[in-house]
């Protein structure tokens, strides 16, 4: 996909697969839940001013609730559960899906930064 459009994509895809957003090699978590400060293959920082991680906590609000109201209508819509059997599947799913999708939204959120921030310049080719 070539273009702006496909850089964008691209830059979306790296940080939903947990790497840099800039170059797509170097890893973004160092740990389960803290990411690194910087790429260790191009250098560019993940966080690029403080309290900027607080965008993930509203992409991982969007990204559970699309899991489960999006899992409750399907699962209405083709199966015979009653909606006691629903509660009991979606609820856990409710309080557990952050710490779930944390990592893929911490991604997302640093490559939308990025993308934010980068737009006006010239991206490196890989
Ligand atoms: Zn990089």
């Amino acid at each position: 996909m070539p273009g702006l459009l496909g850089e964008l994509v691209d830059s979306l895809h790296r940080g939903l697969q947990l790497r840099c957003p800039c170059c797509g090699y170097g890893q973004l978590f160092a740990t389960r839940f803290r990411t690194h400060d910087r790429c260790s293959v191009c250098d560019e920082r993940f966080e690029r001013e403080p309290g900027q991680w607080f965008g993930a906590v509203y992409v991982n609000l969007c990204l559970t609730l699309l899991l489960v109201a999006g899992g409750y209508l399907l699962t209405r819509t083709f199966t015979p559960l009653t909606p006691v059997q629903q509660l009991w599947i979606w609820i856990p799913l409710a309080v557990i899906g952050p710490l779930l999708l944390h990592r893929s939204s911490t991604g997302l959120w640093t490559s939308l930064v990025f993308i934010g921030e980068g737009l006006y310049l010239r991206w490196p080719r890989r």
